[in-house]
């Protein structure tokens, strides 16, 4: 087995490699692997078939021959405001909704596997026996949440996130499995990490669509970011009014979680919303513009700005993106997992909870564009359309 100095050297590379927290845990079985598949049984996962897939059953199933999970996270806690934080607009502004912080910049997929696999290398360079690795950045099945929790980056919140003591939940978690037999980051007697969620409830009050069935245990097929991303079909139309302005996730039980309060921010820029001018280029918002912005003067920027955000993206720009818009646009970055239809559809459900009134300057060139899509050859699209003309439309 490794020694316990292999395992401090793993986590201070990681550090050194920009991740913000690193730790080692044996490919065992977890009790919440087994939680997870009577939470399956219960059909709370919806379309997501891909967590049901067996491998996912313990880490061995991941990965033949894997002895240990060493899991690293990045801080993606950008400094602009909270989506619970955002002041209401003007009456006449153009309406915007709301995409989740995870995804406002480039794909955490791709940043976190660039990292994982330089510290994969320098692993090589470092162990004289051989031994295999594979890199998984939410890309394979593994629960990495659960691993997290076992390598002592923190604990699984009443929310179901990993919450780390010092950063909260705004990070990405990703894993290198490997055949090599490390020490692990926490000793047996340390296990399993303390809960600290304590009596605490705001998570599960704040959700606006009663997800959590009960503490710890959420059923995804009420969830924001089940509704607006993985969800094919159309919103169930009893959830469309509590979606509000949501078209790509929900941030709403981390906003409220008091371990996020004090979060560290992070300076890494691909994390930043990005922006595009009217030829469609992704463009970066520089640091000097948009860092230490009051939510007031975060919400100002979004609305005077020509360009289009990633923060608080206008709705009319979204529901208006063709196939090739979105393609183009989207590229590199997380929010293409919705696709064409899914991002449209959301558009027009969040136009359809804007309370945009007849006097707003928008309000004809919305109705219009409502109109056009209610005859979209996509029935998901059309339908959706036409519930939000009804919202908005004077009868
Ligand atoms: S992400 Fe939003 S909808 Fe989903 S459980 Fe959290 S608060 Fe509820
Ligand atoms: S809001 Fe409260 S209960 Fe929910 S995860 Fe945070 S600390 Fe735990």
């Amino acid at each position: 087995m490794g020694t316990w100095s292999d395992t401090v050297w793993i986590e201070s590379r990681a550090k050194e490699l920009g991740f913000d927290l690193c730790g080692v845990v044996p490919a065992g079985k977890f009790p919440e692997l087994e939680h997870t598949e009577e939470w399956l049984a219960r059909g709370y996962a919806g379309e997501m078939q891909y967590l049901s897939d067996p491998r996912r059953r313990s880490g061995e199933g991941a990965f033949p021959g894997i002895r240990s999970v060493i899991i690293c996270a990045l801080n993606y806690n950008t400094d602009l405001p909270k989506s619970t934080g955002v002041p209401h607009l003007p009456q006449n502004a153009e309406p915007r909704g709301w995409i989740s912080r995870y995804a406002w910049g480039d794909d955490y997929h791709e940043v976190l596997k660039e990292r994982l696999h330089e510290l994969t290398a320098v692993l090589r360079e470092h162990f004289i026996e051989p031994f295999e690795a594979r890199v998984y950045a939410d890309t394979g099945p593994l629960h990495e949440r659960i691993f997290a929790k076992y390598a002592g980056l923190g604990w699984l919140g009443k929310n179901t996130l990993l919450l780390n003591q010092r950063l909260g939940s705004w990070i990405f978690l990703g894993a290198i499995l490997t055949t090599l037999d490390l020490s692990p980051s926490l000793e047996e007697s340390a296990l399993p990490p303390p809960d600290l969620c304590g009596s605490c409830r705001r998570c599960i009050d704040a959700c606006p669509t009663q997800a959590f069935v009960e503490p710890y245990v959420m059923d995804a097929r009420r969830c924001i970011s089940y509704l607006t991303i993985e969800l094919r079909g159309p919103i169930p139309e009893e959830l469309r009014e509590s979606v509000g302005t949501h078209v790509f996730g929900c941030d709403i039980c981390q906003d409220v979680c008091p371990w996020n309060r004090r979060a560290p921010t992070t300076p890494r820029e691909e994390f930043r919303p990005r922006t595009f001018g009217s030829s469609a280029e992704t463009a970066r918002p520089k640091s000097e513009e948009s860092s230490g912005l009051s939510s007031r003067q975060a919400q100002q920027d979004a609305s005077d700005s020509s360009e289009e955000s990633l923060f608080l993206p206008r709705l009319e720009w979204l529901a208006a993106l063709d196939e090739t818009d979105f393609r183009r646009i989207f590229r590199g970055s997380a929010i293409k997992r919705t696709k064409w239809r899914g991002l449209v559809r959301n558009a027009c459900i969040a136009l359809g909870n804007s309370e945009i009134q007849p006097g707003a300057r928008a309000y004809h060139r919305i109705t219009e564009l409502l109109q056009r899509l209610s005859t979209s050859q996509d029935s998901v699209i059309a339908e959706s359309a036409l519930w939000a003309l009804s919202r908005i439309q004077i009868q």
